[in-house]
């Protein structure tokens, strides 16, 4: 089945994000022959996500220098980008799939790059004005107008959640001169990756920044001024915090609904095996909207660019008939203010932390073990330790 598909036959893959791209991309490459199509129902040419909290809010980047690449390189390819088109409906039976306009698409091979989409919490008032989450550039715009509006009217920046988006964006606002608050529900930053150290080392970069940080912060509700805009963010302690603008960074949801639909197992995710292939036959899933459990039964659910890509070569070499497995040791980066933090590995599961290097000099590590066995290894502005410490995981897969 999958060596017929790598001579002939219709490839579609919904979704043309990072994954949905380089799964095409590595489909011709790979000697695909057949017709690849991709639709994504964003009305705008595939571009880069990173830079929406980062350089380009800051505005050191136009708009297009975000784009993936130029519409001609997809014509040059023979890959037929669909924009403006959604994908509603997957008859995994009669392999096809149904856009909004009714119209359908057979298909031989199905990828589904769906992405994922910003969590936005149940709270009164989320939907006034000056609320934001972040996922598209029609998203970062609508953060660019407000921190306009927050600049010409003297009003504070609110960011609800702690993660690495909520901070990327509060770097960026303070940046700009503007005065932040983040609300963290848990008791420190970005407590899922990093070690506890490195947690509170961000707590004191964020407020030697001036940034005014609330750990142990649970917002209640978001209350509304004049004209609709939000004003203020109520805590459960009854407190109140003064908002111009509120973005929301409190994770992402995986788009697995159409999936879900179509009958395929999911699981907070489209579950999938290390190859890409899905619980259906002739349907491949990659990137964020996919889950795959590790050989401890953990389940696993990368929303990164490097795992987007990684995940979609294997799904191409599946598909070409040479199936391989997702082999390298995953890695993520986060700029905020002049640091750049690289991580390579997983830490979940550590017990034990080693910091090297001075934490109050500009470049350091922090490495996180399970008892002996080393998992994984942060670094701040140090390239060169982190392509060591990829090379050094790697080498530790191998051998396992
Ligand atoms: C602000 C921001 C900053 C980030 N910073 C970093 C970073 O520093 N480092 C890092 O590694 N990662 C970062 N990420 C995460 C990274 O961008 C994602 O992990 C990566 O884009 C995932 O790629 P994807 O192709 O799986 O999904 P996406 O890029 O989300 O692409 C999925 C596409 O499918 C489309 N789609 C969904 N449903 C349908 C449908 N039914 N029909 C048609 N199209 C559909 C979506 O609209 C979307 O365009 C960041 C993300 C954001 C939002």
């Amino acid at each position: 089945m999958e060596s017929q598909a790598a001579e002939q036959g219709r490839v579609v893959i919904v979704g043309a994000g990072q994954a949905g791209i380089v799964v095409a991309e590595s489909l011709r490459g790979g000697g695909y022959a057949g017709q690849i199509v991709i639709m994504c129902d964003e009305g705008v040419a595939p571009y880069h996500r990173p830079p929406l909290s980062k350089a380009w809010l800051a505005g050191e980047l136009a708009r297009g220098q975000l784009l993936m690449r130029s519409p001609e390189a997809f014509q040059r390819k023979g890959i037929d980008l669909r924009i403006g088109v959604k994908v509603v409906d997957i008859n995994a039976v009669s392999r096809q799939v149904e856009m909004a306009d009714g119209n359908t698409l057979a298909y031989d091979i199905l990828v589904i790059a769906t992405g994922a989409s910003p969590r936005v919490l149940n709270l009164p008032g989320v939907k006034a004005q000056g609320v934001h989450v972040l996922r598209s550039i029609d998203d970062a715009e609508s953060i660019a107008d407000s921190l306009g509006f927050c600049a010409t009217h003297d009003l504070p920046v609110v960011v609800i959640g702690g993660g690495f988006i909520g901070l990327e964006v509060a770097s960026t606002a303070r940046m700009k001169g503007l005065r932040v608050t983040v609300l963290e529900a848990a008791s420190r930053l970005l407590g899922r990756v990093l070690a506890p150290v490195l947690s509170d080392w961000y707590a004191d970069l964020h407020r030697s920044h001036g940034v005014s940080l609330m750990l142990g912060a649970r917002p209640k509700s978001i209350d509304i001024g004049a004209e609709g805009r939000v004003q203020a963010v109520t805590l459960e302690d009854g407190s109140q915090v003064l908002a111009g603008m509120v973005v929301l960074g409190v994770g992402v949801i995986a788009n697995d609904g159409l999936a879900k639909a179509a009958g395929l197992t999911c699981d907070a995710g489209i579950v999938v095996d290390d190859a890409g292939r899905t619980s259906y036959s002739g349907i491949y899933a990659a990137g964020d909207c996919t889950v795959r459990y590790l050989s401890d039964g953990t389940p696993l659910r990368l929303e990164s660019v490097q795992g987007a890509t990684e995940q979609a070569r294997c799904v191409a070499s599946t598909v070409l008939g040479k199936p391989r497995e997702v082999a390298c040791a995953p890695w993520f980066w986060s700029d905020q203010y002049d640091k750049k933090l690289q991580i390579a590995g997983l830490s979940h599961g550590a017990n034990r932390w080693v910091v090297h290097g001075d934490m109050f000099e500009e470049s350091f590590s922090v490495e996180h073990y399970c008892d002996d066995q080393l998992l994984a290894i942060d670094t701040i502005n140090s390239a060169k330790e982190h392509l060591a410490a990829r090379k050094r995981l790697e080498a530790e897969l191998q051998n396992r």
